[in-house]
């Protein structure tokens, strides 16, 4: 943020505004969390407030306080009402993204609205297309940027058991249950402030962690056994998943979530990769150790992004061509990629 005490004035109780929130496609628990965790906090200033999703959402979110109210851009019959409610706005929050470009079909009509634009995000090289930015690299969520932001307003007063669940919840799932090099004194500073705000700790893990369906779990163990490949001389490891294997296990938005972890897990991986086959393309998940800047590659070959140790991006490719191409590239650019890592491995 330029400047805090402008912002302040523009969210002041004193004059009510039409404030949209939203966030990036496929929401994940930091995205939704900061998003309905901010939505409460208007909506206790007296404002108006909609949050607003490209798409929808895994199930495992729909506990959130304000779920209820969330309108997906994509469901059948919404997109005209958000678009409504995006042209009307006075504010629109764009919540843990740093590109319009994420948010699908709708960053159109966020680009067009009169409303002001609201940046709260944590990647890096943020693009340039807000009034107003509140971005730090340095927090490990978006959440952490709203209860600091809420702190630094004099507001802290406002936060209530729900609000500090939403925001709890997208600190401990970006932290990778507070197990990454992201979790910092200041997350566990934050952290205790929300449980000491009535935030269940140990019942969010269990709604997020622990509520697979068999599918899911059935799913992980066909991917681990089929579908994961190994690239041992570029300490890589990948999945690769057919629209044929999502079917075959009824997928759900959410169930693959996670699952490029297990890649990474492997000893002596360095970078690990997912590929799913979607309707509009080839979506990609990349996870890094160390100081393997997974981001900077994701943004040159598959017009993604993303932070250091995980990043995102897409093919246009069919799905073993977007693969061939992802082992061709990774054996051509180990050098770079692994420039820090044979450092390290030297001097282990
Ligand atoms: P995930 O693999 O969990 O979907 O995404 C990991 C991280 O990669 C996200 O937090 C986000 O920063 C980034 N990311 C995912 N997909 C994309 C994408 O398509 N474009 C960009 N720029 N970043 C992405
Ligand atoms: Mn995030």
């Amino acid at each position: 943020m330029q400047n805090i005490d402008l912002f302040k004035e523009q969210i002041s109780s004193s004059s009510p505004k039409k404030i949209v929130i939203t966030t990036h496609h496929k929401p994940d628990a930091d995205a939704l969390g900061s998003s309905l965790g901010l939505a409460s906090y208007l909506k206790k200033k007296n404002h108006s407030v909609t949050v607003i999703t490209p798409s929808d959402y895994p199930s495992f979110l729909n506990w959130m306080k304000g779920n209820d109210e969330v309108i997906n851009f994509e469901a059948p019959g919404k997109s005209e009402i958000a678009k409504e409610l995006i042209r009307e706005a006075d504010l629109i929050f764009c919540l843990d993204f740093s590109s319009l470009k994420r948010l699908i079909d709708m960053g159109e009509y966020v680009k067009a609205s009169k409303a002001k634009l609201i940046n709260i995000d944590h990647h890096q090289d943020p693009d340039d297309f807000a009034d107003f930015n509140y971005c730090s690299t340095e927090a490990a969520a978006t959440c952490e940027l709203i209860y600091d932001l809420i702190y630094k307003i004099g507001d802290i007063e406002l936060l209530d058991q729900d609000i500090a669940e939403c925001l709890y919840a997208g600190i401990m799932t970006d932290t990778g249950g507070f197990k990454h090099p992201n979790t910092t004194k200041n997350v566990h500073l934050v952290t205790a402030e929300l449980i000491a705000l009535g935030a269940d700790n140990s019942k969010i893990a269990r709604l997020i962690y622990d509520t697979n369906s068999l599918n899911k779990l059935r799913f992980l163990g066909f991917a681990l056994t089929r579908r994961l490949k190994i690239l041992e001389e570029s300490h890589t490891a990948y999945f690769s998943i057919s629209k044929k294997d999502l079917r075959k296990y009824a997928s759900q938005t959410g169930d693959t979530e996670g699952l490029v972890n297990y890649a990474l897990s492997l000893d002596g991986i360095k970078i690990a990769a997912l590929f799913t086959e979607r309707k509009d393309g080839v979506k990609i998940s990349f996870r890094s150790a160390e100081e393997v800047e997974i981001n900077k590659f994701a943004a040159s070959f598959f017009n993604g992004g993303g932070h250091k140790n995980a990043a995102g991006g897409i093919s246009e490719l069919p799905l073993d061509e977007t693969v061939e191409r992802f082992e061709h590239l990774i054996k051509e650019n180990q050098h770079t990629l692994y420039n820090q890592l044979e450092i390290i491995n030297e001097k282990n």
